[in-house]
């Protein structure tokens, strides 16, 4: 159980997995199968209030009271997109922000979560980077996000008529919002734990993806603890050039960042790793390119997620035309590399990067990261 949370008074439970929390149960004096029964009445119902809990014995809800809190992050705006996609701002502590996106589409929800308040990574095309790090989010942040979102989510959800009994608004969780969520592993690989347990979330491994922008010996970690699909930002297909893009490729080049990939899927017996490819104008989205994509890819488990460039202020960055982006997946797909484009959503909302930062900033005294990465779907 980390440190954190116990010395904020109270152990806040959404940062515990099952066995954190069995022991956590068994410390104050219950038997661990209760903790199962917690977390039906929290991630199953939503539940906030020990007092609700009314299979629990009153006196276990009495302590459970004193020494424990289920606390999600608060919402400092929402909004709502003529397409479904809803946005929430969550406020991490006084002066900053992190951002929230859920996208609707036909028999599933997507809901993309941050896993930092900022991020060091520096990557040239993101405007997270030019806010810099601020702080690792706990586990209790990263889990919050999700049960905040299915509690808000499922007030006015109308399953498809088609959908199976008890279907649920989120389908499936990406960890694409703010930061790098390997540079977080150690509050990371606790939420994707809830998020997968079937007393948890109970959301199927294969519908849980983390994207990393290639953190090589967190990537191998990852193989041993995690359980989840993995994304990767690639953006490049040569060195010279993915150096320039995503700086940490100087310390885990291409090769040893595709060799820990396809150690990821062997270990995890998983099907693919989709590469993001963000497309920029004449920096990255040549034939060339794509031919180089090719070699690199080509006979792997692997699928291209090509993603137009989201401008935000200051960036000398721009978006490929759609038909360069379109020119591009057909070379990929007529040398037998999957490719997908992904489609932005809730343009109306200012959902796309850096769209959000002024007008929130407008509102209220909250500095916010100017990044919004998630409003996207694969087409
Ligand atoms: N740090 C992780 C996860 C967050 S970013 C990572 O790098 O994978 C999720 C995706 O959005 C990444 O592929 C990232 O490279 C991409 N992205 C960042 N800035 C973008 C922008 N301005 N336009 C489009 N995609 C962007």
């Amino acid at each position: 159980m980390s440190v954190e949370w116990v010395s904020q008074g109270r152990v806040n439970l959404l940062g515990l997995s099952r066995p954190e929390l069995e022991a956590f149960v068994a410390s104050i004096g219950s038997k661990p199968f209760r903790a199962r029964q917690l977390m039906q009445w929290i991630y199953g119902r939503g539940e906030s209030r020990f007092e609700a809990m009314t299979d629990l014995a009153k006196d276990f809800r009495a302590l459970l009271a004193e020494r424990a809190e289920i606390r999600a992050p608060e919402i400092v705006t929402t909004q709502r997109s003529a397409d479904g996609t809803r946005k929430w701002l969550l406020r991490a502590d006084a002066t900053q922000a992190i951002e929230m996106v859920f996208i609707p589409e036909e028999g599933r929800g997507t809901l993309c979560i941050s896993s930092q308040v900022g991020c060091a990574l520096d990557c040239s095309f993101c405007s997270t980077a030019q806010q810099g790090f601020n702080r690792n989010l706990t586990t209790a942040e990263i889990v919050g996000q999700v049960w905040l979102a299915a509690r808000e989510l499922e007030r006015d959800f109308v399953p498809a008529p088609e959908s199976s009994p008890g279907q649920r608004p989120i389908t499936n969780i990406v960890l694409m919002g703010m930061g790098e969520p390997l540079a977080n592993f150690r509050n990371v690989v606790p939420a994707l734990r809830v998020f997968t347990d079937d007393f948890g979330f109970d959301i199927s491994r294969r519908r849980v993806t983390l994207s990393t922008s290639g953190l090589v010996p967190q990537i191998y970690r990852l193989a041993e603890e995690g359980n989840v699909a993995l994304a990767v930002s690639l953006h490049a297909p040569t060195d010279e050039l993915r150096n320039t893009l995503v700086p940490i490729n100087r310390k885990h080049p291409i090769a040893e960042l595709l060799e820990a990939c396809w150690h990821y899927l062997d270990e995890q017996n998983g099907r693919s790793v989709t590469f993001e490819y963000v497309m920029l104008e004449g920096v990255n989205d040549q034939p060339e390119h794509a031919r180089g994509l090719v070699r690199l890819l080509k006979g792997h488990p692997a699928k291209l997620n090509l993603i137009p460039f989201n401008p935000f202020p200051g960036t000398h960055y721009r978006r490929s035309s759609a038909a360069t982006i379109q020119r591009f997946r057909d070379e990929l797909l007529s040398h037998g590399v999957l490719a997908t484009v992904r489609r932005t959503r809730g343009d109306d909302i200012d959902a796309a990067c850096g769209q959000l930062a002024g007008r929130v900033q407008d509102r209220t005294t909250v500095r916010l990261g100017n990044k919004l990465i998630g409003v996207a779907v694969q087409s």
